[in-house]
């Protein structure tokens, strides 16, 4: 996030206005610059066949018609991401990144230029814009790269002339013009750090939910959906495993105060608001819980109880861009040595462990534990520092469950704890009724 620069360039400064700054042009700019702005972001569901990307199109002719500004940002259809993905995998045992990249940004370029067709088919202008096209650079971190600024002269140039511009999600290119992806479901974060640059009146997420449920309503089929949740709870059920938004999104949505909106594809109704914290959301102490399940813990045993060691392990670790999520420590053996474990993501559960090996061996430490199958259950909300026993309640919940927890972090407004694998579901489902969550006399949450 702190990489990231928002164009500070104003209207005055951009090219159609400069140039020609007392003709009708600036009068034009001026007009534009108070016509609202609406991001609308199209997951793959939402663009899975022609008939839903007309349904798509239509949506975006609409607020255009209304007199807004529209860019769209799109992913690509379907399960595209996933079936390119499986083909790189058969053709190499090991696909560099790089050509990843270059591979999966396919997908979403499939995508705008079939949204492009069926707006003009419609009537209405639209340009379709890749990420090199429209000037989205990011890091060099390929399939996980960072944006770092966002080129606005394109954008206003295209909207200024009244066409809705449509860009691919996910997508970015590096100060050398090497193609970047941006993660799994980082097409909200497009849409978010677009929506932040032009200072969008609002950036609407449409997907196959109607809204962000109290938790997964695939895993949990009693769970509610949130009418306004904040921006920071909404972050925590992201990094904790609520695949309807991706976290990185609503890091820039924060940032830039950019009210989001996820909403159903198919429908009219008004969602979820992601917004900042208003009076009135402490009254609730979980607002919505989440699981993740694509952890590994890995275990550093022996380790000598002496300073500098923990530098050590995590600068390792940083230097291969592994993001630790927790941290258990301080479990002490005995006077002389600890243990250290940390959770990461599955994807980094390999070379984190070829990291541990190492280490272990460099700085005499004892053997290295390591699990696959393991799950996190988290409790979110801004309530949580207003309300006591909350741990107590969850950790009840689990209890009475009999399911084991293998580590236990907190943060101001959450608490996670991890469990064995096959528990997840079922630990989820525990603490989500414990809290209340389902339940239709509260709104949306709970009080303890
Ligand atoms: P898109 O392709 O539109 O980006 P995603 O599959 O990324 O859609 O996100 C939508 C899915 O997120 C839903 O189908 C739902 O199963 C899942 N999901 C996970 N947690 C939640 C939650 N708390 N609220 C709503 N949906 C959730
Ligand atoms: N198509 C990409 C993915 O499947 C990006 C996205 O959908 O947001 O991860
Ligand atoms: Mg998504």
């Amino acid at each position: 996030m702190a990489a990231f620069q928002p164009s500070v360039r104003t209207n005055r400064d951009s090219s159609f206005v400069s140039r020609s700054p007392f003709s009708l042009g600036l009068l034009f700019a001026c007009t534009m610059h108070i016509m609202p702005l609406t991001v609308q972001k199209f997951g793959g569901t939402s663009v899975a066949n022609a008939e839903k990307i007309h349904r798509a199109a239509r949506r975006a002719i609409r607020a255009h018609k209304a007199g807004h500004r529209v860019v769209i940002v799109v992913s690509a259809m379907g399960d595209t991401t996933d079936q390119l993905l499986a083909l790189a995998h058969e053709v190499s045992s090991n696909p560099p990144k790089r050509e990843l990249d270059v591979l999966l940004t396919t997908g979403e370029q499939v995508s705008i230029a079939l949204m492009a067709m069926a707006i003009n088919d419609a009537g209405c202008e639209a340009i379709s814009l890749t990420a090199g096209q429209l000037g989205l650079v990011t890091d060099s971190v390929h399939t996980r790269a960072r944006i770092r600024r966002i080129e606005r002269q394109r954008l206003e140039r295209e909207l200024a002339a009244g066409k809705i511009v449509i860009i691919a999600g996910f997508q970015g290119i590096d100060d050398s013009g090497e193609i970047t992806t941006l993660g799994r479901g980082a097409s909200d974060t497009t849409a978010a750090a677009l929506a932040a640059v032009l200072q969008a009146d609002v950036c609407e997420i449409y997907t196959d939910v109607d809204g962000v449920y109290t938790a997964d309503p695939r895993l949990v089929p009693d769970a509610r959906k949130i009418d306004r949740i904040s921006y920071d709870e909404m972050l925590e059920l992201a990094s904790a495993g609520a695949g309807v938004m991706h976290g990185r999104a609503i890091e820039f949505a924060m940032r830039f105060n950019v009210p989001m909106q996820v909403r159903s594809a198919l429908t009219d109704a008004p969602g979820t608001m992601i917004v900042a914290p208003t009076e009135g959301m402490e009254a609730v102490a979980v607002r919505g819980v989440s699981l993740r399940e694509d952890l590994a813990v890995v275990r550093l045993t022996g380790v000598p109880n002496v300073p500098g060691l923990a530098a050590t392990v995590f600068a390792a670790l940083a230097e291969k861009n592994i993001i630790v999520d927790d941290i258990i420590q301080n479990l002490y053996q005995n006077a002389e040595s600890a243990i250290l474990g940390f959770v990461v993501s599955s994807e980094d559960a390999a070379i984190a462990r070829e990291l541990a090996d190492r280490l272990a061996r460099d700085h005499e430490m004892g053997a290295v534990e390591f699990s696959e199958k393991v799950s996190k259950v988290s409790a979110v909300g801004v309530g949580m520092r207003s309300h006591s026993g909350v741990a107590a309640t969850m950790f009840q919940a689990l209890a009475r469950e009999d399911i084991n927890i293998l580590a236990i972090s907190t943060s101001e407004i959450v608490i996670g704890c991890v469990v064995p694998r096959q528990d997840g579901p079922r630990a989820l489902a525990a603490v989500h009724a414990a809290f209340g969550l389902g339940d239709a006399v509260n709104e949306n949450a709970a009080s303890i």
